[in-house]
């Protein structure tokens, strides 16, 4: 039988990898013989016992996390970490510096005002979010207890290319739309963040990596469901976890390690974004508004010369079988994003579209 799929350039919820969704199929009505759906599984069976330490031990070696960091399942999306980093890290200065890199980071940056002393020691408000500013350590406060940048602006296409130096003072990164999608170094981190709708599984899963010596230092009165210290001394088992989540995550993981692991994943994900890039440049009506050292390889943006071809673009891409173009109503234009299951057959079609586009609407 065949089955519609679109390419689907959302910037999440985004794309799943077809032979996942495939395989969850399959198992829906009863998995691994037990007679139940996982969605009806007690989350302190044997079977999702299963299922959340084998999805843990994947990512730990998908990314290679040192074992003196723990991998927290949760919920709340990133948007909840953006008040439970500060909660748990603000423990000495009660100080903390931030990079300011877009509407993401700025939401980070309102929430930490509510509980400490933050200075935003870098920004790229000033040309619009379109590059990613120099950080070196001579601008970060050692007293500080933490640094947060956001590693890929989802809305603005930008990324870090080289994770900066703190000094030593603990860095917090919010991956969410780009965890999974290169080769980096866990250890650089104290804590790492990522909402799971864009490269890990549906939303409602929020993967929390952080180093050991950061758990503990939250306040009595912190909510316990907002302590990290909670959610490690349980195995994220310290209420329901998002049980169907953990389960489509694993089945990610597996498929990424079938695939050659995050080495190959990157290479790939490096061409497709080369592709669309390399088109971009040489066109005569589209181009990247993102300075050259800071493109993201997820989150591609670009505009035509009229709000009007904008507009029909969009219609005519959804007509062709290419879903959600429209760029975020704070740039205007398009964005494709090309996360983990975007197939670079959707990003060659894409292009072959943009092409005929060109020549059919060329003035
Ligand atoms: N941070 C980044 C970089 C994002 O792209 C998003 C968008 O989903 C968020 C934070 C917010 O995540 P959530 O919707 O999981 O709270």
């Amino acid at each position: 039988v065949h089955v519609k799929r679109v390419y689907n350039f959302s910037a999440g919820p985004s794309m799943l990898p077809l032979p996942v969704l495939e395989k969850a199929q399959k198992e829906l009505v009863n998995y691994a013989d037990s007679g139940m759906s996982v969605m009806e599984l007690s989350h302190r069976s044997g079977l999702f016992t299963d299922i959340i330490t084998g999805a843990e031990q994947l990512l730990r070696d998908l990314m290679n996390i040192p074992d003196n960091y723990k991998v927290l399942f949760v919920q709340g999306g990133a948007s909840q970490q953006f008040a439970m980093v500060p909660l748990n890290l603000l423990t000495n200065s009660k100080k903390a510096d931030y990079v300011n890199t877009g509407s993401w980071s700025k939401k980070a940056i309102k929430e930490a005002k509510k509980y400490g002393d933050v200075r935003v020691i870098a920004s790229s408000e000033d040309e619009n979010f379109s590059y990613i500013p120099e950080i070196d350590s001579s601008m970060i406060d050692p007293e500080a207890d933490y640094v947060h940048i956001t590693t890929n602006n989802t809305i603005e296409g930008t990324a870090f290319r080289n994770i900066p130096d703190t000094g030593g003072v603990p860095l917090v990164a919010d991956m969410s739309s780009n965890i999974l999608s290169e080769e980096i170094d866990v250890s650089k981190f104290g804590l790492i963040y990522a909402g799971a709708q864009k490269n890990i599984g549906p939303a409602g899963l929020t993967v929390v990596i952080i180093r050991e010596d950061l758990i503990g230092g939250a306040p009595e009165s912190c909510p316990t469901m907002l302590d990290y210290k909670t959610h490690s001394e349980s195995g994220s088992l310290y209420n329901t976890p998002p049980t169907y989540g953990i389960y489509i995550a694993k089945l990610v993981f597996e498929w990424l390690t079938e695939l050659g692991g995050l080495k190959e994943m990157e290479k790939i994900n490096r061409k497709k974004a080369e592709l669309l890039y390399d088109f971009l440049e040489q066109s005569n009506m589209f181009r990247s508004p993102v300075k050259k050292d800071s493109r993201s390889i997820m989150n591609i943006p670009f505009v035509s010369p009229s709000a009007e071809l904008d507009a029909a673009f969009v219609k005519e891409a959804k007509a062709a079988g290419l879903e959600t173009l429209k760029g975020h109503r704070s740039v205007g234009g398009m964005r494709a994003s090309i996360y983990n299951a975007m197939p670079t057959e959707g990003v060659e079609a894409l292009i072959q579209f943009m092409k005929e586009f060109e020549e059919k609407h060329a003035q």
